[in-house]
């Protein structure tokens, strides 16, 4: 077993877990962006977000809700972002799919989603979002 998350999965690798089911495990990020910083995996080795299933996104993203009301219960965290970088594109740097709990903390320096990329002006709106609605009828 290669993939270092499923080893955590496994129980072979130490990892500061914060929650774990039948389906998903919980843990922290040891890049951590901020306190409480966690990183939620199916327990199945998946590598892309085009190889879940929707019977395991439920309970992947409950999981993640619950570690985000933790975050803010228990560290006050004043809000979160959620991130899957799928992808080698999108940095994704570990080949076991992952969505990141990033808890938010007032004037904690960072920026929105929208602080990533510098921004697209002029695209054609109408016609991406048909060419979008075609790929998801052919999806389903
Ligand atoms: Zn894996």
């Amino acid at each position: 077993m290669s993939c270092v998350f499923c080893r955590i999965a496994a129980g072979k690798l130490p990892a500061d877990v914060v929650y774990e089911d039948d389906r998903v495990i919980a843990f922290l990020d040891i890049h951590p962006l901020n306190p409480g910083h966690t990183l939620v995996i199916p327990k199945v080795h998946l590598e892309r977000l085009s190889d879940l299933p929707d019977e395991l996104s439920g309970a992947l993203l409950s999981a993640a809700r619950k570690v985000a009301q933790a975050a803010a219960a228990a560290l006050g965290a004043a809000g979160v972002n959620l991130v899957v970088n799928d992808g080698r594109a999108a940095g994704q740097a570990i080949p076991h799919l992952h969505l990141h709990v990033v808890p938010r903390f007032p004037g904690d320096g960072g920026g929105s989603l929208h602080s990533l990329l510098p921004g697209k002006r002029g695209l054609d709106l109408p016609g991406i979002a048909e060419r979008l609605r075609i790929g998801i009828s052919q999806d389903a």
